[in-house]
């Protein structure tokens, strides 16, 4: 019988890709499910394109947009958080896709985690915030976690030359983003425009402005750690700007496998899709030879704060990470409607983390409430920086 998914934000750049592997994998995997925020009139084009039987909106009125646009076909319409939970649950879907952007799926996750579902998952928010719950549940519900981050679908592949205990340490690359290269002192009047120009991938605005922080690497750490499960300490970052490894284990006897592909979402995306097996798909080859030569340095720490903190959060855990993850989202949204500038969105979140009193233990509650008060507190920082300039305490 053909694997049935649901793709949870299906009108975002990962999900797009989804359905062009879905669709080129043949009669073998079908699309039941699909998920959308505001473009509604895309949505409407996925359900046509892919015979969804149930799509799920953020609002009513959203929902009453897309019946309109859809009157001919037989869909059902799910609203709000809620929504997306109902449609994890459905019997008629075996596998969840999660490339939803922030916490917004967090429970619809979790849920589809706790009825033993495959979840492949695109975004690192329900690993990074909620890492332990979401380990622990799929453990204990027969869940099986495929990560789709191309780090991760990296690490996941190369971890299959030996067992976990044999691993040394965990290698994950970077191209380092458009900065690599800047003077600190130009990091001050980086523009909108030259932060969402990412020189190899192409994703979405908020990933690519955590790219370029360094951010999305420093997220990409914890990610490892529970996906892994895995000491933070034994997590290297490696800056190799053509993104052409994906990420690297090495084992205790020295040797280090990699996994290689030309950046592109569609073969981590397959690859969650399919394994344990391997399929051709859209994906284009890598030529070795014509590329020629492949580059590698270590992080300058000093430049990517986010880096530090990372290992700083991870040591401190409990509702740490969500605060980490909430605070940036919130100051890369600043800096993304001209609030702040690029150097303020890894100074808001360090001032961020240090007022914060992390509870340890923390439950799917308190990491909600963690993420709130993060908002708010780097809400209240930016007001008063339109009146005084950020300075750390
Ligand atoms: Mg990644």
């Amino acid at each position: 019988m053909a694997k049935r998914i649901a793709i949870l934000g299906s009108t975002g750049s990962i999900g797009r890709t989804a359905i062009k592997v879905i669709q080129a994998l043949g009669q073998d995997y079908t699309v039941i499910g699909l998920s959308g925020h505001r473009q509604v009139k895309l949505l409407a084009e996925q359900a046509r394109q892919t015979h969804a039987k149930v799509v799920a909106v953020t609002s009513s009125d959203l929902a009453e947009e897309f019946r309109q646009l859809v009157e001919d076909q037989d869909v059902e319409v799910l609203v709000g958080h809620q929504g997306l939970v109902e449609m994890v649950q459905r019997e008629d879907i075996d596998i969840v896709l999660s490339g939803l952007v922030g916490i917004a799926g967090l429970q619809a996750v979790l849920t589809a985690a706790r009825m033993g579902k495959r979840l492949a998952i695109a975004n690192k928010e329900p690993l990074v915030v909620a890492g332990h719950l979401l380990m622990s549940t799929a453990r204990a519900h027969g869940s099986t976690i495929l990560p789709v981050d191309s780090e991760h679908s990296a690490i996941f592949q190369a971890m299959q030359a030996g067992c976990r205990k044999e691993v040394a340490k965990i290698i994950l690359t970077g191209s380092g983003g458009p900065f690599r290269n800047a003077k600190p002192s130009d990091l001050e009047h980086v523009t909108i425009q030259q932060a969402l120009a990412h020189p190899i991938w192409n994703m979405g605005p908020k990933i690519t402005i955590d790219s370029a922080t360094m951010m999305n690497k420093a997220l990409e750490i914890i990610e490892a750690q529970w996906l892994f499960d895995i000491d933070a300490a034994r997590i290297e970052v490696l800056i190799h700007p053509e993104s052409i490894v994906h990420s690297l284990v090495e084992f205790v006897d020295g040797s280090v496998i990699a996994q290689m592909a030309l950046p592109d979402m569609a073969l981590p995306i397959q690859y969650a899709l399919t394994y344990p097996q391997r399929v051709a798909g859209i994906s284009k080859r890598l030529d070795l030879a014509r590329l020629g030569s492949l580059t590698f340095e270590g992080p300058d720490l000093n430049r990517f704060k986010a880096l530090s903190l990372a290992y700083h959060v991870v040591r401190t855990g409990g509702t740490a990470c969500a605060v980490f993850n909430a605070a940036n989202e919130a100051a890369v949204e600043a800096f993304l409607s001209d609030k702040i500038r690029f150097t303020q969105i890894i100074e808001l979140v360090a001032v961020c983390l240090e007022h914060h009193n992390p509870i340890s233990d923390a439950q799917l509650g308190d990491l909600m409430e963690a993420d709130t008060w993060a908002r708010r507190f780097v809400g209240q920082m930016i007001a008063k920086a339109s009146e005084v300039r950020i300075t750390r305490p």
